[in-house]
């Protein structure tokens, strides 16, 4: 049948869960990854300050390891999952040394061990690093990994629409070849969601223009359960263009990792006071929630769209060293860190939310599998511990894919191709139903909705509004989704309606979600999952 592929194990996704799902399962059988732009277009490759394992077992242990993980997560993080990831995290790490992953070395221990950081909420120093561009690093690992493996096949450009399900269980995915403009079938024995997060449904986000929430929609759309979708974790320093203008829709904003405070940058408001001290004992290397409050809560005293980094009692050179891709990225647009302060603002950056499953990656639909960002397992809580997310993705990718191999039903003769048809002629894509000016306008509502009302201070009253905003775009898109934009803005409006519909229910403050209206924890009703399904 043309168009239509098989393979044992389906990934959608090529991040860090999905190459390190892919490496895993391709000693099972066969593997296709879809991804929907260039395979080096991800979050993962964004990555700066690090991945985060207890790998001195002197001075750190996983046990401390779990404790800061669990103090971060407010009360929400599962321990079976935590135990796991700092566990297995260690192991996953070496391994990925073995593949060639070059992290920096301590330059006073000869020939020795990692020069390892401190971030915000960690007691100790266990930040893995490749100067600030450790995600760059180890995609270039698991990637080159990937390329020499026969057994996996990699479709960029190819973008999931919807899982197939037949009688219940999930036999494959549904895809636009963005290339040749056209749907494709990919059936697998096992399909393993690793879309990434939803940072793109907010005007301000550090994410890349892939993270639209695809898996999550489409799993959500398919039966399965999404849980925790009120925990959006706000990037307290990204860097603040003065150009930005709020009509039209902002690029992704260059991240200031939090590794910089972890050297020793302050921050200081507009009257250049420094200001942690009165907000938390941590004072800039409290837990992101804080410092993004904090730091909101200034902007908002002081009138202004930024509060400034200040580098100034950091030694010149070792700034350049330890962080050339920021001191690069600032120089260009006419700033020496060095010398100048950084304006840095919150960002949505995280997600901590998702497909609900098992420690081993299964979802509540059979044969649908997801890890990393796009899947929450109670590791992160309502607060994710800095650098703890490639070490999710590493981890329960290969998990999930452990666990996968254990799908053995062939879906060779089950599909129906007229069944799943999308659109038009000979299988091409027709133009989409809205016009350019239509999607774009319906995208910045849905974008500046949730940052305005679903952002770092929510409110019965501001979720409300942005609940209406939103349901008003999904009126208008009623319709099978066609092009890659259409299907973009459905799912964004889709994960944007959960994240706000999850918000409004929860009526307490807990790790990154802070109610006005509730700003305290309330553990008596609210130390629970929310959870959210079809029917
Ligand atoms: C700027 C920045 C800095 C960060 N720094 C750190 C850090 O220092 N340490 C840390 O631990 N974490 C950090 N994070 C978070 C971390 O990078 C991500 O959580 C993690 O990389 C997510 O990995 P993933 O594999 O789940 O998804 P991603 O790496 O985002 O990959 C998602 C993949 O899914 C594909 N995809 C999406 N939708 C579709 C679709 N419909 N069809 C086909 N393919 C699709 C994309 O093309 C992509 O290949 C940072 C994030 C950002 C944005």
């Amino acid at each position: 049948m043309p168009n239509l592929e098989k393979c044992d194990f389906l990934i959608v996704g090529g991040g860090i869960a999905g190459l390190s799902a892919a490496l895993e399962a391709s000693k099972y059988g066969k593997v296709i990854i879809l991804t929907k732009d260039k395979i080096s277009e991800t979050a993962t490759k964004k990555a700066q300050g690090g991945i985060a394992a207890a790998i001195d077992q002197i001075k750190d242990s996983t046990e401390f390891h779990f404790e800061d993980t669990i103090n971060a997560g407010a009360g929400l993080c599962e321990e079976e999952s935590v135990r796991i990831l700092v566990t297995e995290g260690v192991e996953r790490v070496k391994e990925l040394i073995q593949m060639g992953a070059r992290f920096d070395r301590a330059e006073t221990e000869a020939g020795g061990g990692f020069a390892l950081a401190l971030e915000g909420a960690h007691k100790r120093r266990r930040i893995l690093h490749a100067g600030d561009a450790t995600g760059e690093e180890i995609q270039r690992t698991l990637g080159a990994k990937i390329v020499a493996d026969k057994l996996v096949n990699i479709h960029q450009h190819t973008l999931g629409i919807d899982l197939i399900i037949e009688n219940g269980k999930c036999i494959g995915v549904k895809a636009l070849d963005l290339k040749n403009k056209c749907i494709k079938y990919f059936l697998a024995k096992a399909t393993i969601i690793t879309t990434g997060g939803l940072g793109q449904a907010y005007h301000y986000t550090t994410n890349p223009e892939v993270a639209t929430g695809d898996g999550i929609a489409m799993a959500y759309r398919a039966g399965a359960v999404v849980t925790d979708m009120e925990f959006v974790q706000f990037h307290p320093t990204s860097l603040v263009q003065f150009e930005e203008l709020k009509d039209i829709i902002a690029l992704p904003r260059f991240l200031i990792s939090e590794a910089v405070r972890g050297e020793g940058a302050v921050l200081l408001n507009n009257k250049d006071e420094r200001f942690m001290e009165k907000y938390d004992t941590q004072k800039e290397l409290a837990p992101r929630d804080i410092v993004s409050r904090a730091i909101y809560q200034e902007m908002q005293e002081t009138r202004s769209d930024h509060v400034h980094l200040s580098l100034a009692k950091l030694d010149h050179e070792k700034i350049k060293k330890r962080f050339p891709v920021i001191y690069k990225t600032c120089l260009e647009r006419g700033l020496d860190i060095t010398r100048d302060n950084i304006p840095v603002a919150p960002a949505a950056h995280y997600f901590m939310g998702g497909i609900k499953t098992d420690i081993e990656g299964r979802t509540k639909t059979p044969g649908l599998y997801a890890a990393g960002e796009c899947a929450s397992l109670g590791i992160h809580g309502a607060n994710r511990l800095a650098s703890n997310s490639l070490l999710d993705g590493l981890v329960f990718g290969h998990r999930s894919a452990a666990a996968a191999k254990h799908e053995t039903q062939d879906t060779r003769y089950k599909i129906q191709d007229t069944k799943h048809k999308a659109t038009s002629k000979k299988g091409s894509i027709a133009n989409s139903k809205l016009k350019e000016a239509e999607l774009k306008r319906f995208k910045l509502i849905i974008k500046s909705s949730m940052w305005d009302n679903v952002g770092i201070v929510r409110s019965k009253e501001s979720l409300t509004k942005a609940l209406k905003l939103i349901g008003e775009v999904e009126k208008r898109l009623n319709y099978s989704p066609i092009t890659k934009e259409e299907i973009e803005l459905k799912n964004l409006t889709l994960v944007s309606k959960l994240t706000t519909k999850a918000a409004l229910d929860r009526t307490e403050s807990r790790g990154a979600h802070y109610r006005r209206d509730f700003p305290k924890t309330d553990d008596k009703n609210w130390k629970k999952h929310l959870e959210y399904h079809l029917n």
